[in-house]
């Protein structure tokens, strides 16, 4: 993981709580081994504008592999929605409990699917509406513009039937 994005050096201020919220003493945080496989780009440039959850009618936005795992996109053209997981880089980590935006109620950081958890990972499923070379276009997108990107899958539903097990 590039340590130029850990939560420490982003930009998020110590001080950005709302009242009842509640974090932990988490200064031994360590970073997993994740490798970032390229970057999202969309029309969003702050978190406010940003939709809470991706529509699949929402605006097209750009899944760029970075080039050394182009043959990993083989076929996946075949699959008109993809599960795109990516890492809400802006995000502080260690809040246990947090408030919904426009609620003042307190609740428990796994019961959410704020962008606010001790590993940052955004999941939005998505529709495929193209692809060029190592870029995929699709819609249901959430996150800012230049998220690193986690991983790419097909969706799930499509694994669940008997005749896909084999997969
Ligand atoms: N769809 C994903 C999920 O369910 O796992 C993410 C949902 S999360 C509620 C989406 C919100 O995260 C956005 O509305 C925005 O406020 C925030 N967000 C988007 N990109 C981010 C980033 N790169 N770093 C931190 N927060 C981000």
């Amino acid at each position: 993981m590039d340590p130029r994005l850990r939560r420490k050096e982003c930009a998020v201020a110590d001080d950005d709580m709302r009242p009842g919220e509640r974090a932990i003493d988490w200064s031994e945080v360590k970073d997993a081994s994740l490798e970032f496989i390229g970057e999202i780009r969309t029309p969003w440039m702050s978190r406010a504008e940003c939709p809470r959850q991706g529509m699949l009618d929402g605006p097209i936005c750009e899944v760029r592999v970075f080039e050394r795992w182009r043959d990993a996109l083989q076929d996946i053209d075949q699959f008109p929605r993809l599960e795109i997981l990516y890492w809400l880089h802006q995000a502080r980590r260690d809040l246990v409990l947090q408030c919904a935006r426009h609620d003042t109620t307190p609740r428990g950081t796994f019961s959410l699917r704020s962008p606010v958890r001790p590993n940052p990972i955004g999941l939005s499923c998505v529709s495929l509406e193209r692809r060029e070379g190592t870029t995929l276009f699709v819609r249901g997108l959430d996150c800012l513009n230049g998220t690193p990107l986690l991983d790419i899958k097909p969706e799930r539903a499509l694994f669940e039937t008997p005749a896909a097990r084999i997969r």
